[in-house]
């Protein structure tokens, strides 16, 4: 499921490829992922609308639009949900089997695709007013992130996916970012001495970053169906070489050594999630 780092990678391909292109017309095939924008305003408000810039906020993709006869930017707000997928198509390639909504932009189409449909693209931008500050960006401080952490009694790992607390960690991070920190999951938020308050803090961003970072060279998403065809894939393709698990010290690891200690990596559900986590490196 993607997360953060993964949304961050999916704009900075997407932002160059749909810069400036204009929507010549909308396919709405799954009126869901919509909601709660209809699927008749949806097409009549982006129909001739110019994509202009696209940033990331939490694991949502934001995309300004501007329309001529309108001053103010079009917002349309996208997340993957599970299993969604956003990329560009040559115009006569048929569509996949779950495409959920098509904006035509010429020669090529901008398709969203989400086989399980919990993924979102509307004009409703009311999600991200939700939304706690950008864990990598200026306004996600220390002082401010422990002073959450003190008024909570969850686990820091559920509190970890508390998206007003911080935006766009998700249950792979927030297990890395742990095991990275050396804090027990299960120790309650407001337990965290200020040692460890901190450790989390840079062990957050490291993690994202580092992420992002290895998003961004490594291939392994940029795979679909088997085959390196140039899209963006979450998920392994078969026969893909699998940098991406092999990158995660603790995540999907149970059963196998920390990396660190060589203790087997154990796996316990919490708000029923996964949390993977070594039970040796992470007594604190
Ligand atoms: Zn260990």
């Amino acid at each position: 499921m993607p997360e953060l780092p993964e949304v961050e990678v999916l704009v900075r391909h997407l932002a160059p490829l749909l810069h400036d292109r204009t929507i010549r017309a909308v396919l709405v095939r799954r009126a869901k992922v919509l909601a709660p924008t209809s699927a008749r305003s949806f097409a009549q408000v982006l129909r001739g609308a110019r994509f202009g810039s696209l940033a990331r906020r939490g694991k949502y993709l934001v995309f300004e639009l501007r329309k001529s006869g309108r001053r103010e930017p079009l917002p349309l707000v996208g997340h993957l949900g599970m299993t969604g997928r956003m990329y560009l198509l040559p115009a006569r390639t048929p569509l996949p089997t779950h495409t959920a909504v098509v904006l035509h932009l010429g020669c090529e189409n901008f398709v969203f695709e989400d086989t399980r449909y919990f993924g979102r693209l509307t004009l409703d931008t009311s999600a991200l007013d939700r939304l706690g500050p950008e864990p990598l960006g200026e306004r996600f401080t220390m002082a401010r992130f422990s002073r959450a952490l003190g008024r909570s009694r969850q686990a820091i790992k559920v509190k970890l996916l508390d998206q007003s607390l911080l935006a766009g960690v998700g249950n792979i991070y927030a297990s890395e970012t742990l095991y990275r920190a050396r804090i027990a999951p299960t120790l309650p938020a407001l337990k965290l001495t200020t040692p460890q308050a901190k450790r989390l803090w840079h062990a957050v961003r490291a993690v994202l970053r580092e992420a992002i970072a290895c998003g961004s060279t490594v291939p392994l998403y940029y795979a679909g169906r088997g085959l390196r065809d140039g899209l963006f894939y979450f998920g392994r393709a078969p026969g893909a070489p699998d940098f991406y698990a092999e990158r995660l010290r603790v995540y999907d690891r149970a059963g196998r050594p920390c990396r660190q200690c060589g203790t087997l990596i154990r796996r316990r559900v919490q708000a029923a999630r996964s949390t993977f986590y070594c039970p040796r490196c992470q007594r604190g």
